[in-house]
């Protein structure tokens, strides 16, 4: 329901220093609104991917944090869900894992074809811990980094989205590439915000309006990759392509 993403450097440009698991939850508590029933985060921290989720309000994903914190980190995703396939528990929850444990996903929408997809990835060995349509497409982009993205999050994202169909936001974050955040959309929205020195990613500005009014609207069925000073936005087959630049004008 509601999608932050983030990356930042250890000093940007601003002088600031943001810690991605302080942006990630002051985004998803401006996307609440919106209304959810689970919350969750992963960050990229030490060569792996670190991830806690809650069912409930906001509050039970901070006291989990406050209990088992995440340690420093300078990428991370954070997800609010309202459930649509299985009901709202914390195994149903995002971030989903794959690749061992090494990727990360969070996804707004539905994946319609997520069943034979599921049966495919099931056919080649991948178990599956969640009742979700999302945690398809995570073991999908696990298989595909692996194998025809030859270890790069961007294309797999591409290639991935290219199967998908459906309504989907989706973002991934992989340990093999921290710094990075690749996120992909169709039929569902997504924003990057622009920072100095770190960039964000949101389901609507709400989720970086506290950082940065520079914003691009991606358009249907693009893709973009985040990384500290760039974001680079292409079609589903890696074309280049461009988004929307604006101003956030409104009070927040
Ligand atoms: N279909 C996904 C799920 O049920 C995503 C729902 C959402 O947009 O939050 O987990």
């Amino acid at each position: 329901c509601g999608i932050v993403g983030y990356v930042g450097r250890a000093e940007s440009r601003s002088g600031a220093t943001h810690g991605a698991l302080d942006v990630v939850i002051e985004g998803l508590r401006r996307l609440e609104y919106r209304g959810y029933d689970s919350a969750g985060v992963a960050v990229v921290a030490d060569g792996g991917i670190e991830s806690r989720k809650k069912a409930g309000k906001l509050v039970n994903l901070e006291n989990e944090l406050a209990e088992h914190p995440l340690p420093e980190s300078l990428t991370g995703i954070g997800h609010t869900r309202w459930a649509t396939h299985g009901g709202p528990t914390d195994a149903n929850a995002h971030p989903h894992l794959a690749d061992g444990g090494k990727l990360a996903v969070i996804h707004n929408g539905i994946i319609e074809n997520y069943a034979p997809l599921k049966a495919e990835l099931v056919a080649k060995g991948v178990q599956f811990l969640s009742e979700t349509d999302t945690e398809v497409a995570a073991a999908l982009l696990g298989d595909l980094f692996r194998g025809a993205a030859d270890g790069d999050i961007t294309k797999a994202m591409q290639l991935a989205a290219q199967r998908l169909e459906g309504a989907f936001t989706l973002l991934a974050v992989h340990a093999e590439q921290p710094g990075v955040v690749v996120a992909a959309r169709r039929n569902s929205p997504l924003v990057v915000g622009l920072g100095e020195g770190e960039n964000f990613l949101g389901s609507d500005v709400s989720g970086f309006i506290d950082y940065t009014r520079r914003a691009v609207e991606l358009g249907q069925d693009q893709i973009v990759t985040i990384t500290p000073e760039s974001f680079v936005v292409t079609d589903f087959f890696g074309n280049p392509a461009e988004g929307k630049e604006f101003e956030v004008s409104w009070d927040a």
